[in-house]
């Protein structure tokens, strides 16, 4: 059954669209696309679908921004990111279904509400850049953040949506590494963008952040004329005036944000720095966020509580496997053929000081390390993603006697993972460890 509050019937060619959607009223539409709420018949979870005729698709040219969207949503899964579910084509339409963002869009509730109190935009600002954060880590580039496009669930936390107009890393990158396609909203467009010179993509996202904290904090656009050139004039000045009620931190910030020099202007690390951004916040929460990775969570999760039979494994290594090891020769799927793929090694020393090592030689790397601890056997391990965003390597760490532990090693699937080898973490983590012929071998070594 539809809701009663659906009004008038919707223009859609089907209540029931692929015997699995029910679809209701009209939640929004833009250039290309109408937007219904629908609900799945057999779970009852809401959704939004968007529906996109191909024929205006193809008048408009638009067959790029919608495999770009397609694209983009389906690498981003994060709490303030909305989920695209799936896609479906007809013959004439194409629909994505997705994440149902029931607050609406930011854009009505700032022109209801005129502006929004300090502590509230902060909230938001903070969801917005762990998004924005997330999505450049992914080599995903908004290129049209505004309000319109930024919609709230219903406890009113941020869900980032519509990337027709997103960029992904290589695919529209000059020789410089620079992107050159124009695009965006005009009161939220970058100056380096109308100069048309290349601009970073991570930059001009900022940028737009910035433009959106003030609007949230003023209730009116930093710069605004009724002539287009005008509005372009004093994009590239930088020229605006915060209102009365902005505080001072809140000032120093938006000027950080609205630097019109892009090499100068603050950076995620900068924001996250920030006293008006960190006053009240787990910043450690934001760079969680803005790491989120689904599958590796759910991964150290179940290891962390036990669920996991990962750890149900019999790791007894005998002196047999010691000595095996120490001369460098990898045994790993002999004595554990499930985990073949893995490499294991000998180090010395406590479990945290060989993660602190990895954490080090992680970071010297420009590479990212979500630790995680297994308390009562002393194990623990990390994930370790690369500057792309994907899993590098998986890291395990366990005690195999009062001197030594065992670091198995287990590849990723990223373009990075070739270099950050099992054989890279061998040599980085052994650098200053005793190992091979100094080996203390048991007296049951006669396995042979
Ligand atoms: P544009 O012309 O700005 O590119 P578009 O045609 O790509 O727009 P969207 O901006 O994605 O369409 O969606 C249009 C409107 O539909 C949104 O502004 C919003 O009001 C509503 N909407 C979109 N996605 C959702 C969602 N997941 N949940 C709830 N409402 C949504």
């Amino acid at each position: 059954m539809l809701d009663s509050d659906d009004g008038p019937p919707p223009p859609f060619p089907a209540r029931i669209l692929f015997e699995t959607y029910e679809v209701g009223r009209l939640l929004g539409f833009g250039a290309f696309a109408k937007v219904y709420h629908a609900r799945h018949t057999r779970s009852g979870h809401n959704v939004a679908i968007k529906v996109i005729s191909k024929a205006k698709a193809l008048r408009g040219n638009l067959f790029g921004n919608i495999k770009r969207e397609i694209a983009a949503m389906r690498r981003l899964h994060h709490p303030h990111i909305v989920r695209l579910l799936e896609v479906f084509a007809s013959r004439s339409t194409i629909y994505f279904v997705m994440e149902y963002a029931k607050g609406g869009e930011l854009f009505t509730r700032l022109a209801s509400s005129g502006r929004l109190p300090e502590d509230q935009s902060r909230r938001l600002f903070n969801q917005l850049i762990s998004a924005v954060a997330f999505c450049h880590s992914r080599g995903v580039f908004h290129r049209d953040l505004k309000p319109e496009n930024l919609l709230l669930d219903e406890s009113n936390n941020l869900k980032l949506s519509d990337f027709g107009l997103s960029a992904i890393k290589s695919g529209d990158l000059g020789g410089e590494g620079l992107l050159h396609t124009l695009c965006g909203t005009p009161a939220y467009v970058a100056p380096e963008i109308l100069l048309k010179i290349g601009y970073d993509g991570a930059k001009v996202d900022i940028w737009s952040c910035g433009i959106i904290l003030f609007v949230m904090n003023a209730g009116y656009l930093p710069f605004n004329d009724s002539n287009l050139m005008g509005m372009y004039r004093k994009i590239s000045r930088g020229g605006y005036r915060c209102p009365r009620w902005t505080s001072p931190e809140l000032r120093q910030l938006i000027s950080r944000l609205l630097d019109t020099n892009p090499a100068t202007r603050i950076t995620v690390e900068g924001i996250l720095g920030d006293p008006w951004f960190r006053k009240g916040m787990d910043v450690e929460k934001v760079r969680r966020l803005m790491r989120f990775r689904e599958d590796i969570e759910d991964r150290i999760a179940k290891i962390e509580s036990g669920v996991s039979d990962e750890w149900d494994e019999e790791r007894d290594l005998s002196a047999f496997d010691i000595i095996s090891m120490s001369g460098g020769f990898n045994l790993s799927g002999f004595f554990n053929p499930a985990a073949a793929a893995r490499e294991r090694f000998l180090v010395e020393g406590r479990v945290d000081q060989v993660l602190d090592r990895m954490e080090k030689v992680s970071k010297e790397e420009g590479l990212w390390v979500r630790r995680w601890r297994r308390g009562e056997k002393g194990r623990g391990g990390a994930a370790v993603e690369g500057r792309m965003g994907t899993l590098v390597a998986w890291l395990e760490v366990f005690r195999l006697s009062p001197e030594f532990l065992v670091v198995e090693v287990e590849s990723g699937t990223g373009e990075e993972a070739g270099r950050f080898n099992p054989q890279f973490w061998r040599e980085s983590l052994t650098s200053r460890v005793r190992e091979s012929a100094a080996l203390p071998v048991a007296p049951t070594a006669s396995k042979t």
